[in-house]
């Protein structure tokens, strides 16, 4: 936390204005000033800044129109905020195939366009991996499909120039503490969309104050929008946006100190036989906030052996071929609440693959060891 961040807290306690729609005459609250920012860096028309990511999910669902009952497909490997975001929002889930690359399964995708009649994606881009978005938007525009990008391991990321949460109808993004930029609790919605941005400001929890929004079309496009749309109360709160906008002044520095730490774990697992680290292609501009592998050549029955061996040495890896859900992570067959759907090829790819975090605590030299103590107990796993 940037001590400008710690002292903006203090100077917003101070002033007791917390709620975003308290200001006093020419007045600009921290909450407009970070969706105004926010807006900027997205190079959108759009942002509105809320309560956290699964939220402003719900809330982009409802403001694109999703009726009740409406199929949605989303990809089969995310975090469970993404299928509960769907079904909060009166959607049905949609399972499509992730590939060995941790990306959507474009064919997969297409497939299941035709077979549910869906006319909306919520594409998780998990983990930070973005697929190829030229072939997914060419496909999704044949079959007129809208995209709902959600960005929360993207934020600070681009595909061919261009940035994520740029390509889609609308974005969302999460500022809890474990995503690129931190206030605890967070989300934000862009979109160049007047009116889903209406909506959405509306749903937020605006009432009728909705014209102290600054990124936000004129009141031309509220008019009917404002008496339609429910209040789901879900605001963000000034207290969290000044803490936010020094974060977000740096955030590109930081996505390049994550990307030296990556490169370090990432530079001595490559070339390890059996073990595969998703290859990053050149359209790519990640954020490498975590690294991802596959133990290819161990049985799944040995793979939490292997990372209790880790563990061992000090070392913490996410499983995400686990049977029972744990700590942050589950797999689509434990979300019951969504119709069963079989996914071979994506339980093949978690069954391999193990997680870890790379938090800027970490120096390179860290990330190093690090590399080079998973390598060493993969290599003698066998001894
Ligand atoms: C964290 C996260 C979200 C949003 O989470 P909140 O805790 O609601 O802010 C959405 N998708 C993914 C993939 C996430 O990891």
């Amino acid at each position: 936390m940037p001590e400008e961040a710690i002292e903006r807290a203090v100077q917003v306690m101070r002033s007791g204005r917390l709620h975003r729609y308290n200001v006093v005459d020419g007045e600009q609250s921290e909450t407009v000033a970070l969706e105004n920012e926010y807006a900027r860096y997205m190079g959108v028309k759009y942002c509105l800044s809320c309560a956290s990511g699964g939220y402003a999910m719900h809330v982009a669902l409802k403001s694109a129109g999703l009726q009740a009952g409406e199929p949605v497909l989303t990809n089969g490997f995310t975090l469970s905020p993404v299928p509960g975001a769907i079904d909060n929002a009166g959607g049905k889930p949609v399972l499509v195939e992730v590939t060995d690359q941790l990306v959507i399964d474009i064919e997969d995708l297409e497939r299941k366009i035709k077979s549910s009649g869906s006319t909306m994606l919520l594409l998780s881009h998990m983990r930070g991996h973005l697929c190829d978005m030229d072939a997914l938007m060419a496909v999704l525009d044949a079959h007129k499909v809208r995209l709902i990008e959600d960005c929360a391991h993207t934020m600070g990321a681009s595909w061919n120039g261009r940035k994520s949460g740029s390509y889609g109808l609308a974005a969302c993004f999460s500022m809890q503490t474990y995503k690129h930029i931190n206030s605890g609790e967070g989300g934000l919605v862009t979109t160049d969309d007047a009116e889903l941005m209406a909506r959405a400001i509306i749903h937020s929890g605006s009432y009728m104050l909705y014209e102290r929004h600054e990124a936000a079309p004129g009141p031309e496009v509220f008019k009917t929008i404002r008496l339609e749309t429910p209040n789901y109360s879900g605001r963000m709160d000034n207290l969290r946006a000044a803490i936010l906008r020094p974060q977000l002044a740096v955030l590109d520095e930081q996505c390049a100190r994550w990307n030296e730490r990556y490169r370090a774990v990432e530079d001595a697992l490559r070339g390890v036989n059996g073990l595969t680290v998703p290859a990053r292609p050149s359209k790519e501009t990640f954020v490498g906030s975590s690294i991802q592998f596959l133990a290819e050549s161990l049985d799944v029955s040995a793979v939490p052996d292997f990372v209790e061996r880790c563990r061992a040495r000090g070392i913490e890896l996410k499983w995400f071929g686990a049977g029972e859900p744990a700590g942050y992570t589950s797999r689509h067959d434990s979300w019951r609440y969504v119709d069963a759907q079989s996914l071979p090829q994506t339980d093949s790819v978690l069954s391999k693959l193990c997680d870890m975090r790379i938090p800027l605590t970490f120096s390179v030299e860290d990330c190093q060891q690090i590399g080079e103590i998973i390598r060493d107990v993969f290599e003698h796993f066998d001894d």
